[in-house]
Parts: C-alpha cells; structure tokens; sequence
C-alpha cells in the first residue's frame, strides 16, 4: 500500500486519467476526494470504487474560487493535490479568439493556481504538525513547453505555464518538504480525445494520425499515466521535484 495514511484530492476525477488516477491511488491505500463539475460522473466512480478503498466525491468546479475555499476549509488537510483538470482548444493562433484563450487559462492555469492556493496552507500546516511531506502534481502535457504541436497553440501556452507554476512552486518549498511536479503525458484514449477526434472532418484518419506519432504504435490509456502520478504523490518519489514528468510513449525521444 504505497499511499496508505495519506489524504489525496484529485480534480477532473469523473473520467480520463483523473478517474484512473482516483482508483489507483485507493487500491494504494489512499483516502481519496475525487471531485469533478459533473455529479454523474463521481456517481459512477462511487459505485465502481465502492469495492475497491477510500473514496469519496464532491462536485467541484476548479473555475469557482469560493466554492474552492469553502471545500479546503470543511475538508481534512491533504498529503496529496493532484490538479488534473484541463481542456483542448484545438486549432492555430488565427483560430484562438480571445474567449477561447481566456477559458483555456481559466481552466488549465487558473484552476490549479486556485486549488493550490486554497489546499496548500493546510497542507503545510499538517507537514509541519505531523513531521511528513506531501506532494503537488499538476496536469501538464507534453503539448507544452517541451514540445510544440499543430492545432495546439492555446493548449500548449498553458500548459507551458502550468509547467512554470510547477517549478516555482517547487523552488518556493522544497526545503520544508513539500514537492511539486507537473505530468506530461502524451496521446490517451480518454472520453474527450473521442470527442476531438468524432469532431475532425475525417475521424478516421484523425485516429490513424494521433497513432501515426506514436512510436510505441498505440495511443496510451488512463492507466498507463496513473501509476506515474501514483509515484509522484508517494514518498518513493521524494527526492523528486519541479519536474516536468514524461509519460508519453517516445514522441519526444
Ligand atoms: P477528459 O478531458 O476526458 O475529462 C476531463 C474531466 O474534467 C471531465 O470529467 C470533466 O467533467 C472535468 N471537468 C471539466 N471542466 C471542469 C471544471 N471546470 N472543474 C472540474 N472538472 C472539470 O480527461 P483527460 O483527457 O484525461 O484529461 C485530463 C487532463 O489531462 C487535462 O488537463 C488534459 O489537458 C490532460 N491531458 C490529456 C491528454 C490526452 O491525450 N487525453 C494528454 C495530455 C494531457
């Protein structure tokens, strides 16, 4: 049990590799808060956690700071925030009008800036309290500042930045103990990727491009990223810190 005794919220937990990410951690002993702005989503989870350890869900918004404040203050202090929320504007520049940049930042920025803010003083203050460490992950990609790709141009200034406030972050307490890194995974077959590909004028071809890139042959699951977070929200990754962690089956080798 790799994160037994250690309270972990996850956002964006109701599918994708938030959902992955929620089952894994409970099968490693996790008490988890899964939460997503979808209730039927987290009734799903509930039910197919039910078997499995510790979960329980919350409707949340990452957009809504109030809402955001009053989870930290009536929630338990966390050992583990993964903030995995995010969204893909596809297309160029010329494509990007301002609402779409602006809600890109909200979600993939501004979310986990504000979860962050919200769960970190309790964070530390049990670090502190209780002489443990604690880990933040943040959803990046490797759409980013590693890499750029066509059609991605607000998706990869975000998650550019998100990659920045993961190295401040980090910079800002790795000498009392609390970590953060960002995850970059490459392709996965998630609900939304679905979605992006039924919406391109060929979906057929789209499918056979996003494998073409792929070196491994194959688009990645939910579950070939989440035991990549359940590493970073452990304490066998605690030397690790302001990493931008590569799950992306060899597309930027
Ligand atoms: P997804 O996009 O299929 O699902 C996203 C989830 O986020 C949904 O459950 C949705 O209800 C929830 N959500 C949407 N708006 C929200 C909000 N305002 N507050 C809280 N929750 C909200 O899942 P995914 O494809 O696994 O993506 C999850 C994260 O992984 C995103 O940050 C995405 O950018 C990142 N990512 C995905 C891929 C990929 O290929 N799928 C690759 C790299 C990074």
């Amino acid at each position: 049990m790799r994160l037994q005794g250690k309270t972990i919220l996850i956002t964006a937990a109701g599918q994708g590799i938030g959902r992955a990410s929620a089952l894994a951690c409970a099968r490693e002993g996790a008490q988890v808060i899964a939460t997503d702005i979808r209730a039927d989503l987290l009734e799903r989870l509930a039910s197919d956690s039910a078997s499995i350890g510790s979960l329980e869900t919350r409707v949340l918004d990452v957009r809504d700071a109030a809402a955001i404040a009053r989870l930290a203050e009536a929630l338990p202090a966390l050992d583990g925030l993964f903030n995995c929320a995010g969204y893909v504007h596809s297309g160029t520049v010329l494509d990007c009008d301002e609402q779409a940049w602006d809600f890109s930042f909200e979600l993939n920025v501004r979310g986990g800036y504000l979860m962050t803010r919200a769960f970190l003083p309790g964070m530390l203050d049990k670090m502190a309290r209780q002489g443990t460490t604690a880990s933040i992950v943040n959803m990046a990609s490797m759409a980013s500042s590693i890499k750029g790709f066509p059609m991605r141009f607000a998706y990869g200034a975000t998650k550019a930045a998100v990659i920045g406030m993961t190295k401040a972050i980090a910079a800002d307490y790795a000498r009392i103990g609390l970590r953060c890194n960002a995850l970059c995974p490459g392709t996965v077959d998630t609900p939304s990727l679905r979605e992006r590909i039924a919406a391109s004028a060929d979906p057929v071809q789209a499918e056979k491009d996003f494998i073409a890139r792929q070196p491994m042959g194959r688009l990645a699951s939910p579950d070939d990223i989440s035991p990549q977070v359940v590493y970073l929200l452990s304490d066998e990754s605690r030397f690790v810190t302001g990493q931008a962690v590569l799950v992306d089956g060899g597309v930027t080798i």
